[in-house]
C-alpha cells in the first residue's frame, strides 16, 4: 500500500493548486496527486480555445450560484492573488478589455507546464492512468485498495465535457463518503431553440445582443454574442442562459422563450426614426437589404418573416410606418421558444454538485467525514463565460490545500 499525508483526487486546475498551496505551506508532508487520464491538465489545453482565460480581475461573489458560499474563497484568493501565484510560477499574463486573463503567450500549454514544473520541483508524486474507484474511510482513507493517507481532496470535476476526465465519478465517490448532490445541469452549453427559425440562420454570429429569458415572469437576463445554428442558439450570451432554462422546464414543466434584443444599445423610438429614415436611403432596393446596416442580412431576413412582412421582391419603400414599427418590435423582442440544452457532453461547467451546506467555506473541509475536502467545480458554485470557473477552480483548490 502507498502510504500519504494527503492525496488529492484529479489533477486538473483545482487539484494540481491544492497540491502545490499544501506542499508549499508544509515542505514536510508527502503529497500525491490521482489522476484518471494519462495526463494532469488535459481539460485546461482546451479552456479559452486554446488561450486559457485563467481568471477576471472583475470576478467576485457575486458572479456566481452558490455566491454566500464562495464569498470567503475569492477574498482570500482573489483574481490579483491568482495572478501573483501565477507570476510565482514565473507565467507572466495579460488582461483584455472585459478584465479576461490570459497568460502572455497567448497559450493554454504555458498554464498546464509551469504547474506542471512546479509540482516536480515540490517532490509532489503524479499517478496518471489511475481512475479511483473506491475510497473506504475508518481513521485513515483508502484509495482503490492501492494508497492510504491520512488526509484527502476531492478534486474531480464535475460532469461537463467527460472527454476530458470529469465524467461525474467524484459524486459517486463523494456520495460513498457521506454527501449529498443536488441536481446537476450542463452549463455553458447551447441551447436548443426553434430550429425552424434559426437553421436558415445557420453559421451567423450576432456581436452584441441582449437575451431575456422569460416563463411567466423574467428568470435571466444576458448580453453578448451569439451564434445561430441549426438547432438554435450557440455563444456566449445563450450558453450562459442554459442552466436556468433547464432549471425552469424542469421545475414548470413548460418552456421558457427567449427574446433577443439585437440592438440593445438603440431604444424602440431612436431604432424607428433610423428605419424610417431608411426609406429615404435605400428606398429603392429589395426589402432583403432592409437591416443590412446593422445586422447581418439572414436576420434582417428572419425578422422580416417574423412580422410576415416578407416577400421576395418586395421593395423597402412598400413598407410602411405601421410595418416600421412592426420591425423595430422584433429587433428589439425577437422571440425563440427554448425546448432545451445541449447535454454536458457540450458543456463547458456543471451547474450543481456537493451541497455547500455540507462543506466548510473557510476551509473546504466536509461536515460530515474529517480530513476530507473538496475543491472546484464539484461543488455547487459556478459561474459564467469569462474566466470565472477558473477563479473558482483556483481559489477552492488553494483554500482546501491550508488543510485547516
Ligand atoms: C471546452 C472548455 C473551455 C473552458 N474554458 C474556460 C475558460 O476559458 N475559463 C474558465 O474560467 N473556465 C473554463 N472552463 C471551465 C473550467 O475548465 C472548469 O470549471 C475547471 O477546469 C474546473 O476545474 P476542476 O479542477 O474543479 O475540475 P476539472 O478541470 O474537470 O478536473 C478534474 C480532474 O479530475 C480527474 N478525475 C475525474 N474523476 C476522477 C477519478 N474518479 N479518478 C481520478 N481522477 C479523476 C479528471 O480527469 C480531471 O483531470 C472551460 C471548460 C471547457 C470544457
Amino acid at each position: 500500500m502507498k502510504s500519504y499525508d494527503l492525496i488529492i483526487v484529479g489533477g486538473c486546475a483545482s487539484g494540481i493548486v491544492a497540491a502545490i498551496n499544501a506542499k508549499r505551506r508544509n515542505s514536510d508532508i508527502k503529497i500525491a496527486i490521482i489522476e484518471k487520464l494519462p495526463r494532469i491538465g488535459k481539460k485546461l489545453l482546451a479552456t479559452g480555445n486554446g488561450k486559457c482565460n485563467l481568471t477576471n480581475e472583475t470576478s467576485a461573489a457575486h458572479n456566481y450560484v452558490g455566491k454566500e458560499f464562495a464569498s470567503y474563497a475569492f477574498e482570500k484568493y482573489s483574481p490579483e492573488k491568482i495572478k501573483e501565484f501565477f507570476a510565482s510560477l514565473g507565467l507572466l499574463c495579460y488582461t483584455d478589455s472585459c478584465g479576461r486573463v490570459y497568460p502572455e503567450s497567448n497559450t493554454a500549454a504555458s498554464v498546464v507546464d509551469a504547474l506542471r514544473f512546479e509540482l516536480e520541483r515540490l517532490k509532489i508524486d503524479v499517478y496518471c492512468e489511475t481512475p479511483v474507484t473506491e475510497i473506504k474511510h475508518k481513521s485513515d482513507f483508502v484509495i482503490n485498495g492501492e494508497f492510504i493517507c491520512k488526509k484527502l481532496i476531492i478534486a474531480a470535476g464535475g460532469k461537463a465535457s467527460p472527454s476530458q476526465g470529469s465524467d461525474g465519478s467524484g459524486y459517486m465517490l463523494a456520495k460513498s463518503l457521506g454527501h449529498s448532490i443536488t441536481r446537476l445541469y450542463p452549463a455553458l452549453v447551447p441551447l436548443c431553440a426553434s430550429p425552424e427559425i434559426t437553421k436558415p440562420m445557420k453559421g451567423v454570429r450576432v456581436r452584441n445582443v441582449t437575451l431575456t429569458l422569460k416563463g411567466e415572469k423574467k428568470i435571466a437576463q444576458t448580453s453578448g454574442e451569439i451564434l445561430f445554428t441549426d438547432y438554435g442558439l450557440s455563444g456566449i450570451a445563450a450558453m450562459e442562459l442554459a442552466a436556468s432554462a433547464q432549471k425552469y422546464i424542469d421545475d414548470v414543466k413548460c418552456n421558457p422563450f427567449t427574446y433577443i434584443d439585437f440592438m440593445p444599445d438603440m431604444s424602440y423610438n431612436e431604432l424607428v426614426d433610423y428605419l424610417l429614415n431608411l426609406n429615404k436611403i435605400k428606398g429603392f432596393t429589395n426589402i432583403d437589404n432592409l437591416l443590412t446596416g446593422f445586422l447581418p442580412k439572414a436576420v434582417g431576413i428572419a425578422i422580416c418573416k417574423a412580422c410576415k412582412l416578407y416577400k421576395a421582391d418586395k421593395l423597402i419603400s412598400e413598407l410602411n410606418e405601421k410595418d416600421i414599427r412592426k420591425i423595430a418590435e422584433k429587433i428589439k423582442s425577437f422571440p425563440l421558444e427554448v425546448t432545451g440544452a445541449k447535454d454536458f457532453k457540450d458543456a463547458q461547467v456543471t451547474s450543481g454538485g456537493i451541497k455547500t451546506s455540507e462543506i466548510d467555506e473557510k476551509t473546504m473541509q466536509s461536515k460530515i467525514c474529517r480530513n476530507l475536502y473538496f475543491a472546484g467545480e464539484i461543488i455547487d458554485v459556478d459561474g459564467g463565460c469569462g474566466g470565472f470557473n477558473l477563479q473558482w477552480a483556483w481559489a477552492s483548490g488553494m483554500l482546501a490545500g491550508e488543510l485547516n
